[in-house]
């Protein structure tokens, strides 16, 4: 008998208007009438977002009949019951250039599976065909995903061409984004595993080999993280490749992992080009982001928190474990650049003291944990508001610093010869390398203080007990200064400021957060004020705000005009010396178990 399997097709049949045509046949479709959906949210960015609203039409055919189709839910539809194959026709509008989302145009085409592919209920174990066809009147654009192409069909694609690829379920069909287009692109070859990297946007000169070189090196110090002997990239059981798809714009920064693939935002100006003596400053930013992502490859896409395995795609799906998954993953996301030689010491050590300083400088990081913030992801943390800082704790910031606190306790506690990167492999070994291929479990909630003992032999349920699962600071002075680094904590200015933060939006400078406890909170200034004058003198953009401010010192007393819902309101406000939130770290003494190199 012939293997079962569900075909899909996309189109981007209207570049102009943004719209992606899909046809899915079922044939073997539940006699009872087939029940599809389409998920609620992706996989790795923890917030409802219904895909199905942007389903424009949809049609259900059976043998050249219509076959009616209704809506049961936000996001799932039931067919009428039909003798043969199912025929369903949608089109999707897409214009949202984000990683999570899918955006065409006549220059490209992007899209992730969860935006554009139905499921059909009952058969999500189902092997699926996916043909990918060129939009109309545009004939040289190439395919770039690391979806594998079938073999053996008649319309296989070739690489980077239209056709046919292959997945074995639905889980892997949208977890292989794809871009379509003229990007700009680079190769490179680890441990025999090949790698592309794609930029899409106008980038003159880019300075492919350069990053290529770098990525390839941060790839490599990975791969040998955690197969040390065997050296096999993680991503051969999906793919054989591994693609970075790199949407370039003027102002952007994000990324979102797949398991042999990951789908990045980034500006142009952080980007390196030819001819450069010096990459520009926030080439640094991208190179982690490059790293961030990568990582996942291990930890989130492979070892994964037990309620991941599988994914219920229909609904929030809460875990107390992100300070774990995204947390670590960031701690070694720098880590790595610094261990590859990417980055020196001086450069890491600036970069996590930064990372410090954001933790420090939010006083919500006191009212939650970053099991509560990594719980609460869906409504809080993806739902950010003039309040959050005073509100939330990071579960990426913070739960890098316990990563980092428990690497060095470890190393301490063993005299070196044990570290966090012992636990990371435990997991790889234990959940992650076999994932896709055995019984696909994962890590439950509690399991992370018997992990690490089983793993290093030290004990660090306290460790976590207070620092992930409580609310207090991880005590870094005292672990970084065990390891040779002293931290030091200074003000950013010697001149007094609001203590809150300020944006400037079409020539007025609001007031974005205020900081709980500062002197514009004293004052009764709020989220919002538009800025007017301070002592009678004209605001006209934040920086004439510290230029305003610079003349006065700490208990000196100033009036702010503002306006708030259009009326004028006057705030005495008594300024105070500014907080020491700037984390300096700096190394004083070699150590032999050391931080983290
Ligand atoms: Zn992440």
């Amino acid at each position: 008998m012939k293997k079962e399997t569900l075909l899909y097709s996309v189109t981007p049949f209207d570049p102009a208007g943004h719209r992606l045509k899909v046809c899915l046949t079922i044939n073997n479709p539940d006699p009872g009438g087939q029940a599809l959906s389409m998920p609620a949210w992706i996989p790795g960015s923890y917030l409802i977002r219904d895909f199905s609203r942007q389903i424009e039409t949809l049609h259900a055919s059976s043998q050249g009949q219509a076959v009616a189709v209704a809506k049961t839910d936000s996001h799932s539809w039931l067919c009428a019951p039909c003798a043969g194959p199912l025929k369903l026709e949608y089109t999707v509008y897409a214009w949202d250039l984000s990683v999570r989302g899918a955006h065409v145009d006549e220059t490209h085409a992007f899209f992730n599976g969860s935006c554009v592919f139905l499921s059909v209920t009952g058969q999500t174990q189902t092997p699926c065909h996916v043909e990918i066809c060129p939009p109309p009147h545009t004939k040289n654009w190439k395919v770039y995903t690391s979806l594998p192409e079938a073999t053996g069909h008649k319309r296989a694609a070739r690489r980077h061409g239209y056709g046919m690829y292959i997945a074995p379920d639905y889980d892997a069909l949208i977890d292989h984004p794809v871009e379509m287009g003229r990007p700009q692109v680079v190769q490179f070859t680890v441990h025999g595993a090949e790698h592309e990297m794609v930029f899409t946007g106008v980038i003159p000169k880019l300075d492919l080999e350069r990053i290529a070189a770098d990525t390839a090196k941060i790839c490599a110090t990975q791969i040998e993280l955690f197969e040390p002997q065997s050296r096999r990239a993680p991503f051969l059981d999906s793919s054989i490749r591994y693609v970075f798809m790199t949407m370039v714009t003027g102002d952007g920064y994000g990324g979102l992992e797949h398991r042999a693939s990951t789908a990045l935002v980034t500006s142009r100006g952080d980007l390196p080009t030819r001819g450069q003596a010096k990459a520009p400053e926030g080439y640094q930013n991208f190179l982690g982001l490059v790293s961030h992502e990568y990582f996942h490859t291990w930890n989130v896409k492979r070892i994964k928190p037990a309620v991941f395995a599988p994914y219920d795609l229909s609904r929030a799906t809460h875990t107390e474990l992100l300070w774990v998954f995204e947390g670590f993953t960031s701690y070694y996301d720098d880590l790595i650049l610094l261990r590859s030689g990417v980055i020196g010491e001086s450069d890491y050590l600036r970069t996590l003291g930064k990372v410090i300083g954001n933790v420090r400088r939010g006083t919500g990081r006191l009212k939650q944990s970053v099991a509560e913030s990594s719980f609460d992801a869906w409504t809080r943390y993806y739902k950010q508001d003039e309040n959050s800082p005073n509100a939330l704790v990071s579960y990426y910031t913070k739960g890098s610093l316990i990563a980092l606190g428990l690497d060095i306790v470890v190393r301490q506690a063993t005299g070196g010869a044990r570290s966090l990167d012992d636990v990371m492999r435990l997991m790889w070994q234990r959940y992650g390398r076999d994932f896709y291929q055995g019984s696909g479990t994962g890590i439950a909630e509690d399991a992370m203080p018997g992990l690490i003992l089983e793993a290093t032999g030290v004990d660090t349920s306290e460790f976590i007990q207070r620092y992930a699962y409580g609310c207090e600071d991880v005590p870094l002075d005292e672990l970084l200064s065990q390891q040779g680094i002293t931290l030091n904590w200074k003000a950013a200015s010697a001149t007094p400021t609001l203590d809150a933060r300020l944006r400037t939006i079409h020539g007025e400078t609001q007031i974005a957060t205020v900081h709980e406890g500062g002197c514009a909170h004293a004052a009764g200034l709020s989220a919002g004020d538009i800025l007017l004058a301070i002592n009678g003198l004209k605001v006209s953009d934040s920086a004439s705000v510290d230029r305003l401010l610079g003349v006065y010192r700490p208990a000196d007393s100033i009036d702010v005009h503002v306006f708030r819902r259009d009326e004028l309101r006057a705030f005495r406000v008594k300024l105070a010396a500014p907080d020491a939130h700037e984390c300096v770290l700096e190394r004083t003494a070699s150590d032999t178990n050391a931080v983290p190199t």
